[in-house]
């Protein structure tokens, strides 16, 4: 009789005018939370308003409001219905309702739907047994049936069923067992999924862990055979895995009963919501497999019906996997050809850069993820470490000896970059020199000679000169990520990262900076707190990114020629100081809340092929080539417009009189003529420049920047350089270079900077340069406003806000150390 009130089913198969009572919503994480914010929580009452049968979206009202749901989404909502035969009928309304039925109504909502996933032979059926009560046969045998056994528990008020389904070393299509846990899990959708772990074994048990971890399936960890791990010895921190997988693990003994009870106790907790270790991480698979997921889910976001109930992050996956069952699936969607197409592209992509077929890639990174986990938490029993003292990780991520191996590492790249750039620097310079001058004579004086010579020609080719540094830089960050020793980089750095408040995952968005911030602050992307990433944001440009290298070579070739390696050296790692600094006060100030960690991957290494690296260099190249066609080139010729007009200018002398009272001098040979007209020429010159635009700008902002031993000019260059640093560089060349026919060369711009006097203020005839004011302005580049991509960047991943935020302050901690580095620095020099 009582059965008869009470009906279960979904609300997509409610009639109009039927009034139910929500007892459970399934589906992705993503839906339910969407859902459960329109209102559609247990234990809510909702009555249909319209639903015919082909018509969609359906009318429903709850709490008073009416809201549409597309059939799709109907479906993942188990409700019962509330008969509204007479002796119930409409009291619902008057709180009425018959005690009953009430109650049979909060029974529905304690129903726990659990599956029992793990390995064969990890325990399974002893759990299973144990906590039922129930006599399947144990033993160390593999499934001929497969089938699953089902029994119920009852714990604290709660009906949980569990299914104890064959074991599996991975949940792919490949075996009918295999098929069987995948369909149970899509199609039943139970409520939690206990993932029972043999921890004599947690490398291979973990690999289907983190297939569960994509799927997106609340997970709770059966830690089974906890007395072996005990018994040998090891060491397992396993709290800190499961929050840094988001997942409670619970070690048990089953066969011994030993913590069943608390592990349901957790699935209870969990299934409420109410465990604070459940969240959802992601598998980082690395930037090429990453960059290929996100094109793809973009895709697949355009059809809700599916991502109600799978992850698109999921989905993904499985089709970069070539995973059959999927791809029919996505075969029904209508952009489902273009999917498939994407998918095959990226494959191929993927493909031919690893050599290796996609899902292999994608397996390897699991078991970088695995390996990662486990070297975090796992100390290993005495004889077992012995085992293992082959693996090269043991040397990477030494403790002690990781460190010095990584500084070399980076002391190599960087001298490397110095020493071998060197060459092929001086052939594009003389290179450009020859075509600036050919250029000159080809074309006959006037604005646009000047335009294309000084403007274009100087400023983009003083700039492309340091091609080949930026392109060896490159080609050594690549490197290391290819080899798979950045990531052990990030490993060894984990506990130092920890004690600025960050993750050591943060470190490689740190380390991508050294090439281009613009990038790195992407990167961030791979963090999964925003906390960290915006931390990371922050800091990143500290990192002295490649742009900012021509200055240094040209500053540091000019006034530190002895120590030109060491000198550059210590630029990153007082960029680097920096950021630590700023990163532990920020962290004081404005993120000081708990963090969650989570699991660094060790993939695989790989011998890197020339040709990956190349091409993986050669990308970070084309973006450096375009950002010189676009916003350097734009840039270059503001800069000359600005420093050649305005045209009708007072001089304060008349040059071309002197020049022609010199011509007329008698007593002077032809030689020492020459040279007293070309140097009157550059006094010329330079009133000219002082009285232009760019001139007036550089006076106008010389008293903030004077302190720093700066003189226009470079204040004119730093303005400029908000645009991007390597525009710091041509604008010196146009502000410095005087003489006009040589051409603009590194060279000439050094000299002319070594000789460059003060022509205003109280220093009028010293030098404007000296190794302490070149310091001081190379520290101020590498610490102010990062450039305009940067700022944008900020903006794209963490609004106006943080952007603003990170131009004033980097500007006014590059002008206190500038300071201080002057005005200290001036005491003993
Ligand atoms: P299944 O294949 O996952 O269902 O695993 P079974 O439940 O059939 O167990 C396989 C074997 O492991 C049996 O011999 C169990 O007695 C044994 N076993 C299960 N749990 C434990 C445990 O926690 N500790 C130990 N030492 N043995 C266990
Ligand atoms: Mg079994």
């Amino acid at each position: 009789m009582e059965d008869q009130l009470i009906i279960s089913q979904y609300l997509s198969e409610l009639r109009t005018g039927e009034e139910c009572v929500i007892t459970k919503v399934m589906g992705h994480g993503a839906f339910r939370r969407r859902i459960t914010e329109m209102g559609f929580v247990k234990g809510k009452k909702v009555k249909v308003i319209k639903n015919a049968p082909l018509q969609d979206p359906v009318e429903y009202e709850i709490m008073g409001y009416h809201v549409s749901l597309r059939r799709s989404e109907a479906k993942l909502i188990e409700v019962v219905l509330v008969d509204d035969s007479e002796n119930i009928g409409k009291s619902i309304y008057s709180g009425t309702f018959a005690l009953e039925a009430m109650r049979k109504i909060q029974e529905k909502t304690k129903v726990i739907n659990v599956a029992l996933v793990g390995n064969p032979n990890c325990g399974k059926t002893s759990l299973f047994n144990y906590a039922s009560g129930s006599h399947e046969k144990v033993g160390n045998y593999s499934g001929v049936t497969v089938d699953a056994k089902s029994a119920v528990l009852q714990l604290k008020g709660y009906t949980i069923n569990i299914v104890d389904l064959p074991g599996t070393y991975s949940i792919t299509e490949y075996t009918p067992e295999e098929l069987y846990v995948r369909e149970h899990i899509f199609n039943e959708m139970p409520d939690v999924v206990v993932n029972v772990v043999d921890a004599s074994n947690l490398e291979r048990n973990l690999f289907l862990t983190t297939q569960l971890i994509d799927m997106h399936v609340k997970v709770v960890m059966a830690l089974n055979m906890y007395d072996e791990l005990e018994r040998s010895g090891a060491q397992f921190d396993y709290d800190y895995l499961g929050k840094m997988i988001g997942i409670p693990i619970i070690p048990t003994v089953a066969a011994k009963g030993r913590g069943i009870d608390d592990l349901f106790t957790r699935v209870i907790e969990a299934f409420e919501d109410k465990d604070p270790v459940v969240r959802h991480v992601h598998i980082n698979y690395g930037e090429e497999i990453e960059g290929a997921i996100k094109k793809i889910q973009d895709e697949i976001w355009k059809n809700k019906e599916i991502t109600d109930k799978y992850s698109s992050r999921f989905l993904s996956i499985k089709l970069l996997e070539n995973d059959r069952i999927f791809r029919h699936m996505i075969d029904e969607l209508p952009n489902g050809k273009k999917i498939q197409e994407l998918v095959a592209k990226e494959i191929h992509r993927l493909e031919k850069m690893y050599k290796e077929p996609a899902d292999t890639v994608i397996t390897d990174a699991k078991y970088g993820f695995v390996a990662g986990a486990i070297n975090e938490t796992l100390t290993p029993a005495v004889e077992e470490k012995r085992r293992r003292t082959s693996d090269l990780d043991n040397l990477l991520t030494h403790k002690i000896l990781g460190f010095p191996i990584f500084i070399f590492f980076m002391w190599v790249m960087f001298q490397a970059t110095f020493t071998l750039g060197s060459y092929p620097m001086g052939w594009i310079d003389a290179g450009v020199t020859w075509f600036s001058n050919s250029v000159s004579s080809w074309m006959s004086e006037g604005s646009l000679r000047d335009l294309i010579v000084n403007g274009i020609i100087g400023g983009v080719g003083g700039v492309i000169i340091f091609l080949p540094n930026i392109l060896l830089l490159f080609f050594f960050i690549s490197l290391m990520e290819d080899t798979g020793y950045m990531a052990r980089s990030a490993f060894i750095m984990d506990k130092l990262m920890h004690k600025i408040g960050l993750h050591g995952k943060s470190f490689i968005p740190l380390l991508m900076g050294f090439g281009c911030n613009v990038p790195a602050v992407m990167a961030t992307r791979t963090l999964q707190s925003k906390k960290d990433r915006l931390l990371t944001m922050l800091i990143t440009p500290f990192m002295s990114c490649s742009a900012r290298l021509p200055v240094y070579v040209l500053l540091i070739g000019a006034f530190f020629p002895k120590n030109q390696g060491l000198v550059l050296f210590s630029i990153y790692v007082i960029g680097v100081l920096t950021a630590i600094v700023a990163a532990t006060v920020l962290k004081k100030t404005f993120f000081s809340k708990r963090e969650e960690p989570f699991v660094m991957e060790l993939p695989p290494y790989r011998v890197p092929t020339l040709k990956n690296t190349t091409v993986h260099m050669w990308h970070k190249a084309v973006q450096y080539l375009k950002k010189m066609g676009t916003v350097i080139l734009t840039a270059s010729i503001l800069i000359w417009a600005l420093s050649y007009f305005p045209k009708n200018i007072t001089f304060s002398k008349n040059y071309d009189a002197l020049s022609a009272q010199v011509a007329n001098t008698a007593g002077l040979t032809k030689v020492q003529k020459e040279a007293k007209v070309s140097e009157i020429e550059l006094q010329k010159e330079a009133e000219r420049q002082e009285k232009s635009y760019i001139g007036q700008i550089g006076h106008a902002i010389e008293p903030v920047i004077r302190p720093l031993g700066f003189d226009w000019k470079i204040g004119v260059s730093l303005v400029t350089g908000l645009a991007a640093k390597e525009i710091v560089v041509s604008t010196m060349g146009i502000l410095y270079q005087a003489d006009k026919n040589a051409g603009e060369t590194s060279g000439h711009l050094k000299k002319k900077l070594i000789e460059q006097v003060h022509n205003t203020g109280d220093h009028i005839g010293e030098r404007v340069f000296n190794p302490l004011v070149a310091y001081g302005m190379m520290i101020f580049i590498l610490i102010y406003f990062p450039c305009i991509a940067v700022i944008a960047a900020i903006r794209k991943e963490a609004g106006w806000g943080w952007a603003s935020f990170a131009m004033v302050y980097t500007t006014a901690t590059a002008w206190i150390m500038s300071f201080i580095i002057y005005q200290v620095g001036s005491l003993f020099i």
